[in-house]
């Protein structure tokens, strides 16, 4: 039997890193007939939606090695999100390296370890055995072009980059952008967050090559930047993406009858609002939301997780609300919305309803999972940016790729509802909509194209195999 040469993918903890990684890993199996042992340090149980993931992977080409959890109980308590999915896979390093040394014993060398942002501790063990280590960037290139410059950043600015009084113009980058909107653990220095930041973004000098979930189409002068601007650790940067999640990510196919209930609604009349698997509003703002929605007299399929006051990333770990999120909206608003407006707790098949001829615009707190599957879909966009890196992606959207209309927030922090109605009808029926809206339409194309055979993405992916393919096994 020719052996066949043989990846190893390590994720840090979240579903929106472990979904594209697994995409990755589908296409590295059927386009190129490598086979995949993905590695995942956990954070306690997997989660329902990671388990179902994992159980629906094709057997026998992709294997899948879940490392003993971690006690989150030894980490410092109040520590940011950021925080505990480096300590995650720092305390998972010993694990790796027997699973590394086991695995080179048992099949041979791997050709190539790949792994998120969060994951450069790997890249020392990939090392240890021999092994070329490649980040991929789950985001976009812009991301890329920040993360390669904030060592200098870190030297040149010496206060909080949430107080400069310029904004950021990063290398490569055609859009100014303000320090506040750089991604959250950046606007702590004092945070360990900050501190993890800045030890994987020192350590991109260890990697082989960049992999970035974008496309030449949607980013070409950045992509050209990086990948022609020599600097003393010039690595080969490849655009592969859009590579988004083909199945849905919880198993259940409809268990709310959204589907259903996008069948019966006119073509590209709902507007479809959805924060992502983390994503939560205060109280507050969720009700503004809600009233907002009902102002705009728009069709509409919203997401409902309970609120949080404290943190816009309450549900990081777990999608699913403690009690009922319904409870949390404003009195009578299922009821005078009904017909026009579907409500779905916690969870919906986003890949399906941003699929359906329905739906026609989405209310995104711009992940860049959920924007990449807007885009191969031509749904237009409402940037509604809320932790992590994704204000720096909705400066992106709408000043960049000019594909998203963005509401402004009231000085309290909180979206108005008439701002709200304002934006969603501005989307769905104003001439700022239709703009965005054949833009989307001309990325959606593009898209495509990046991905079918010959695509600028395809060829990437095929040149860094190709690469691969170069090497012996032993
Ligand atoms: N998702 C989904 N249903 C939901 C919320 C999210 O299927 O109700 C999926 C979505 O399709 C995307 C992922 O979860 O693939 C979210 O990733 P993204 O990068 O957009 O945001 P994150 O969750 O990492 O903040």
């Amino acid at each position: 039997m020719v052996q066949k040469h043989h990846v190893v993918v390590f994720s840090s903890p979240g579903m929106g890193h472990l979904i594209p990684l697994v995409e990755l890993s589908k296409k590295l199996v059927t386009a190129h007939d490598l086979s995949i042992t993905l590695i995942i340090p956990s954070l306690g149980p997997p989660p329902k939606a990671q388990a179902h993931v994992l159980e629906s992977l094709p057997p026998g080409s992709i294997n899948h090695l879940l490392l003993p959890p971690s006690d989150p109980s030894k980490f410092p308590t109040g520590s940011r999100i950021e925080t505990l999915i480096c300590l995650t896979v720092a305390h998972a390093i010993p694990a790796l390296r027997d699973s590394l040394r086991s695995l080179v014993e048992r099949v041979g060398r791997p050709v190539a370890l790949i792994a998120d942002f969060f994951c450069t501790d790997t890249f020392d063990v990939a090392r240890k055995f021999g092994v070329p280590s490649y980040l991929f960037i789950l985001m976009n290139a812009t991301v890329l072009s920040m993360l390669l410059h904030l060592p200098r950043l870190n030297q040149e600015v010496s206060g909080e980059y949430g107080d400069m009084d310029r904004p950021i113009r990063l290398p490569g980058c055609r859009v100014d952008l303000p320090g506040p909107d750089l991604p959250d653990p950046l606007l702590d220095r004092k945070d360990d967050a900050y501190k993890w930041f800045m030890h994987n973004a020192k350590r991109l000098n260890l990697v082989d090559g960049f992999l970035v979930n974008s496309f030449t189409e949607l980013e070409g002068e950045t992509i050209r930047y990086l990948q022609e601007n020599p600097g003393p650790e010039k690595k080969p940067v490849y655009p592969v993406g859009p590579i988004i999640q083909s199945g849905q990510s919880n198993g259940s196919t409809d268990p709310s009858g959204c589907l259903e209930w996008l069948d019966d609604q006119p073509t590209g009349s709902v507007v479809f609002i959805s924060f992502g698997s983390g994503g939560t509003l205060s109280s507050k703002q969720l009700k503004e939301l809600a009233l907002g929605l009902e102002m705009s007299e728009q069709r509409f399929l919203l997401v409902v997780r309970s609120p949080n006051d404290a943190a816009t990333d309450a549900s990081y770990f777990s999608a699913k609300s403690a009690s009922n999120p319904l409870d949390f909206l404003p009195d009578g608003f299922v009821e005078r919305t009904r017909g026009r407006g579907m409500v779905v707790p916690s969870w919906a098949p986003q890949i399906q309803v941003l699929g359906h001829r329905a739906t026609g615009g989405f209310v995104s707190h711009c992940g860049w999972n959920s924007t990449l599957e807007s885009i191969v879909n031509g749904v237009p966009l409402i940037a509604w940016p809320l932790y992590a890196e994704q204000r720096m992606n909705a400066v992106l959207l709408e000043k960049d790729m000019e594909i998203a209309l963005r509401p402004e927030a009231g000085e309290d922090g909180v979206i108005g509802r008439e701002e709200i109605a304002r934006v969603v009808k501005g989307l769905m029926q104003g001439e700022e909509g239709a703009a965005v809206r054949e833009r989307m339409a001309k990325l959606k194309v593009a898209a495509a194209e990046a991905m079918k055979e010959g695509g600028s993405s395809t060829k990437s992916l095929g040149e860094l195999v190709s690469k691969w393919g170069e090497v012996s096994l032993e």
